[in-house]
């Protein structure tokens, strides 16, 4: 059986990550881990939940300590580029509790904080750097840090790097890293741009994939409920958290004047909730995180830029409150549910004038999301001419047929048909459980996505997040 010596990696860091509790290598770190070390430059096709951040940083690690050198003043060894503050937040907590037993340095420079603090910091010389581009580029504006030492170029979540238009600023940042030097670009998702983006910026890459494009993390069960308007979105929302008292829930919005909406009416309907969007300050964002992994919240109310990639394990139910424009966004936030080794349930609320977005997700996906309230409309062919055209009906994910309250599980491991990637294997159990973990309670289908919802006028959106 594979384990973490046999991938090449010290007696030292395999003792780190089993003090972590971290027995077996998931399918990205048993494959990616060996070709790293080799010095290969790779892409990696997978989701945040999938232990990427093991799969690139242990190997990394290793080679810093192979290579024990004092960084110089003023410069970083490793730089790792990720799109939003959470996700850097989150990379480098992972990375540090890998970093216990070395001298290596790690820092983080993200914007929304005291540019002179992190400026101090940079002073000494980093080992590993996390970043956000932007933040990135003022500090090296200022002379705070050179990138003419990085010996390695993490590109994280690179997919929403480029949505949230980065990818000027990844040129600029590419230019001054030296040529020679290991890159690993990871992505959820692997549009043209993706490609493009690798093609210049990796040398003779190898491509490491565990989920497939626009496949959704495959334990996640999926609902949709066709709505007549807005205000049954809230009231089936309310109706399915109380049916779900241990829900731990994340709802994602368009925007943050909804989701700031949203959140008021629920804290003043006494549910512990919290919401983190771009009008939030980074001290706001992080205290509502911790509180909602903690436990002391149980609804998030969020929109995608604050929330991609967010590693929450406790999180039971997504809710997709109002469809993303791209649908992509809605293969991240239902893989917010159905983490380290749990089960999950993602709940769309779809009204009218969404059906064309409902209809694009389920062509990427490949998938008829099951009906679990309201009736599916036709869908319109509105947007590239589709015509009333249906995707194929995958019954691996939302079972149950369509709104009859069929069973969700029967238990014997047949959710697991179907769309899982190259690397993982279908029945068995999540690899990133962790000791003591327990799963949520299982209750029954129609308690768990909302039943039927009442009927009653629609609202307007707004366009930002
Ligand atoms: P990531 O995809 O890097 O965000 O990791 C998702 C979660 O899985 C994190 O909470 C990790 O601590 C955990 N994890 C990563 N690799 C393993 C492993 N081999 N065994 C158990 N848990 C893991």
């Amino acid at each position: 059986m594979t384990n973490f010596q046999t991938l090449g990696l010290s007696a030292q860091i395999v003792a780190t990550v089993s003090a972590l509790g971290y027995e077996t290598p998931t399918p990205i770190q048993e494959k990616a881990i060996p070709l790293l070390l080799e010095g290969r430059d790779l892409i990696g096709l997978a989701q945040t939940g999938t232990g990427k951040t093991a799969a690139f940083g242990l190997p990394i690690i290793e080679m810093l300590i192979a290579d024990a050198r004092r960084p110089a003043n003023r410069t970083t060894r490793v730089l790792i580029l990720a799109p939003t503050r959470e996700l850097v937040n989150q990379i480098s907590d992972s990375l540090r509790s890998f970093l216990k037993k070395t001298p290596l340095r790690i820092n983080q420079v993200v914007g929304g904080a005291s540019i002179n603090k992190q400026q101090l910091i940079l002073e000494r010389g980093t080992d590993i750097l996390v970043a956000t581009p932007g933040r990135l580029l003022d500090l090296i504006n200022r002379n705070a840090i050179s990138l003419a030492h990085v010996t390695h170029l993490v590109l994280d979540e690179a997919d929403q790097m480029l949505d949230l238009g980065f990818i000027h600023d990844l040129r600029r940042i590419a230019r001054m890293v030296p040529a020679k030097r290991q890159t690993l670009l990871f992505s959820a998702t692997m549009p043209k741009s993706i490609a493009d983006l690798a093609g210049s910026f990796l040398k003779d890459p190898v491509k490491v994939e565990v989920t497939p494009p626009g496949k959704a993390a495959d334990k996640v069960e999926q609902y949709v409920h066709f709505l007549a308007g807005k205000n049954d979105k809230t009231e089936l929302l309310k109706k399915t958290l109380n049916d779900n008292p241990q829900a731990q829930a994340m709802v994602f919005m368009r925007t943050k004047h909804t989701a700031e909406k949203l959140s008021k009416h629920l804290a003043e309907k006494e549910y512990a909730v919290a919401s983190i969007h771009g009008n939030k300050s980074q001290g706001q964002r992080e205290r509502a995180l911790k509180a909602f992994r903690d436990g002391e919240i149980r609804i998030l109310v969020a929109t995608d830029v604050a929330a991609r990639g967010i590693d929450i394990p406790g999180v039971s139910h997504v809710f997709n409150y109002d469809l993303p424009e791209v649908p992509d966004a809605y293969v991240h936030r239902i893989g917010r549910t159905a983490r380290a080794g749990r089960d999950g349930i993602a709940i769309a609320f779809c009204t009218p004038d969404e059906a064309h977005l409902l209809r694009d997700i389920e062509r990427l996906m490949g998938i008829e999301i099951t009906t679990a309230g309201g009736e599916r409309p036709e869908f319109s062919g509105r947007g590239n001419g589709g015509g009333n055209r249906q995707p194929a009906r995958s019954g691996n994910r939302g079972r149950g047929g369509n709104g009859n309250g069929g069973q969700p599980r029967n238990g014997n491991g047949q959710r697991r048909q179907g769309g899982e990637a190259s690397a993982s294997e279908p029945g068995k159990a999540h690899p990133h459980a962790r000791p003591g973990q327990k799963r949520p309670p299982r209750q029954k289908f129609a308690d768990r996505t909302g039943g039927q919802p009442r009927r009653d006028g629609g609202a307007k959106r707004s366009s930002s997040r």
